[in-house]
């Protein structure tokens, strides 16, 4: 076995640790294999493994990959775009990938929506909320949600699937549950609101096991697949 073939059966083990400890079936949480800054042939390993759902945080990076996959006839994979999104990047987004987890402004939505070519299904969305309301993070208040939620809906290019946040950093788990409860609270009754939505996005290498507690729906993990991303290189 590869190191990155290794590394994923971990994960996975890790995943289906935490869901028995809380009661949760493992099927309910997805594993996105956060790829960024790693070359097409780690991600060729990851789908040698049996992973299909892969996260991207740069646009043109992420359309290269998705590009070289698709020249080599490999079918089924899942793309999400998981980066903070720019206006004048939003085509390459609602063209290539399957779903955009980083919506926080009603602009943006419109822009995907009406860019989203009409062969394909409706671009899956996640709101991202800025659940620890840093002045550096991208994301809404929960707050704004509602009303951000009910524009969102109406657009017909994309369609609402629930709610992703990237708390600040902190190591004990009490803490790190504290956060994602908040967000699972909010996801629950934007559940309510709109039976469509079915995913909250929450949890990375460091604070993955607190979000499963919590209620998470969609690990994103890098690190602890890839191993340490090296931005030099870039
Ligand atoms: C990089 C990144 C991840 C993965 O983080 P790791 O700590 O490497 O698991 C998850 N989500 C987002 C939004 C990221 O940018």
């Amino acid at each position: 076995m590869n190191d990155i073939a290794h590394n994923l059966a971990q994960v996975r083990d890790k995943i289906s640790a935490a869901t028995m400890r809380c009661g949760r079936a493992s099927e309910e949480v997805t594993l996105l294999a956060v790829s960024k800054t790693k070359p097409a042939s780690a991600v060729a390993e990851a789908i040698a493994a049996g992973q299909r759902a892969f996260g991207e945080n740069y646009v043109q990076e992420g359309v290269d990959k998705i590009r070289h996959f698709q020249d080599e006839g490999i079918a089924g994979l899942e793309w999400h775009f998981i980066g903070p999104l720019q206006s004048n990047k939003s085509r390459l987004v609602a063209e290539h990938f399957d779903w955009c987890h980083t919506v926080d402004r009603l602009r943006i939505a419109s822009r995907l929506s009406e860019q989203r070519p009409a062969h394909l299904p409706p671009l899956n969305i996640l709101i991202q909320i800025n659940i620890s309301d840093e002045e550096s993070k991208s994301g809404i208040a929960l707050s704004e949600l509602d009303a951000l939620a009910d524009q969102v809906v109406a657009l017909p290019g994309v369609r609402l699937r629930g709610l992703m946040a990237i708390p600040a950093p902190v190591s004990d788990f009490e803490r790190q549950f504290a956060v994602a409860q908040q967000m699972a609270v909010a996801f629950d009754a934007l559940k309510l609101r709109y039976p469509a939505v079915d995913t909250l996005s929450l949890g990375m290498t460091e604070d993955m096991d607190a979000a499963i507690a919590a209620g998470s729906t969609m690990v994103r993990i890098g690190t602890a697949i890839f191993g340490a991303r090296d931005y030099t290189k870039n």
